[in-house]
């Protein structure tokens, strides 16, 4: 341990971006002026607009999180049965599938993209599958094209677990576009966000209204209720948060490629760290930095190291879905998935984090897994 290494202050994986002060509170007074709180507001409609020319999609709606924004998703398409998905993913995705009263089929990843394998879903359809579940892990696209023909060789829908993709495109189409609907969280933490927040994008027009629906309670008029919905709607002090936020997204994210780009520089003389690979053809978010190393006890080791250096990484996904107790009896073998779990850490990651700070955070990398392998 090098003493001057120490932060000073507390390095978290991320901090969540604030606009500039006035031009929120601006807008906050716009609401006293509208007296509109929720319920579809005036700022609610003006950031949906906006949202959609920056994803590059046709429909969108909004929501308070989003895991309801999932939830209302897998109900807004019919689906029954068995739901093909990744273990390697935030609780919300299984807990989606689950809370829908579907079962959850646990496919391995891939070993670079750490997205779900193509290759392994087909050997896991039954009679009873009604839908892929895939996450575009850390931002990184699944292998759309694929998954596009399994499900329509078996009829399969397609929901994309988008909450780290925000902003990322797939030779110039936005990331939404693909499979039936997409979910985007917009939680504090997210590369792009709107405190709480979701977002679903989704192919066909014709599901506006029951989606819209849903989030509020299923009501379809003053007098019908045509559908068991929940509450999920968007508030107006969430759209002026977006708002303001959608106005810095373009440089927030190339923030975010120096921070990443640094790492990059930092770790390349490391051979036993394997990092995220970045495909052709993709504009991506940088949302995350994960570096996976060979095992659990080492990644555990350097984890704990980094907290003496006041650098607090996240063992993201560290247990895997299948893991959880509340999944246990689901049973599947998801070797790859679990090897990448094993190793993996987070490393800081945000707009406002400084290159400088990268390269102390890389010198203690190298100074710790140097000491490891002595
Ligand atoms: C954050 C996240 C969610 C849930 O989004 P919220 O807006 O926090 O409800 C779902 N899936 C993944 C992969 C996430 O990272």
């Amino acid at each position: 341990m090098k003493k001057e290494l120490i932060f000073n202050q507390r390095i978290n994986v991320t901090q969540p971006k604030l606009p500039d002060y006035k031009m929120y509170t601006e807008l906050l007074k716009e609401i006293w002026e509208n007296k509109w709180l929720t319920n579809d507001g005036p700022l609610h409609e003006r950031f949906k607009e906006q949202v959609k020319k920056t994803l590059l999609v046709e429909n969108a709606e909004l929501f308070t999180n989003g895991h309801l924004a999932l939830e209302i998703a897998l109900k807004s398409l019919d689906l029954s049965g068995e739901v093909i998905t990744t273990p390697f993913t935030f609780a919300s995705t299984t807990h989606a599938i689950s809370n829908c009263g579907l079962t959850p089929v646990f496919c391995d990843i891939d070993p670079l993209t750490y997205n779900i394998d193509p290759d392994k879903i087909e050997q896991l359809i039954t009679p009873n599958t009604s839908a892929i579940v895939a996450v575009h892990v850390f931002g990184t696209p699944c292998d759309v094209g694929r998954i596009e023909e399994i499900a329509k060789k078996h009829q399969l829908k397609v929901i994309y677990d988008a909450a780290h993709a925000f902003g990322v495109e797939i030779n110039g189409q936005g990331i939404g576009s693909f499979g039936d609907i997409s979910m985007f969280s917009l939680h504090a933490t997210k590369v792009f966000h709107s405190i709480e927040g979701g977002l679903l994008t989704y192919k066909e027009k014709r599901l506006a209204a029951k989606i819209k629906s849903l989030k509020n309670f299923g009501i379809t008029s003053p007098e019908t209720v045509d559908y068991i919905g929940t509450n999920a709607k968007m508030n107006e002090f969430q759209a002026a948060m977006g708002l303001c936020n959608l106005e810095s997204i373009r440089n927030d994210i190339h923030s975010r490629g120096k921070v990443y780009e640094a790492y990059l520089e930092g770790l390349n003389d490391l051979p036993l760290v394997r990092t995220l690979i970045q495909q052709d053809g993709v504009k991506p978010n940088y949302a995350y930095f994960p570096m996976v190393l060979p095992s659990r006890e080492e990644r555990d080791q350097l984890f704990e190291s980094l907290k003496g250096y006041n650098v607090f990484a996240r063992k993201y996904f560290y247990p895997l879905c299948n893991q959880f107790s509340c999944y246990k009896n689901f049973g599947f073998e998801t070797p790859i998935a679990k090897d990448i779990s094993d190793g993996v850490l987070c490393l800081p990651m945000y707009a406002d984090l400084k290159v400088e700070q990268v390269q102390q955070i890389t010198e203690i990398i190298k100074l710790e897994l140097g000491e490891q392998l002595e």
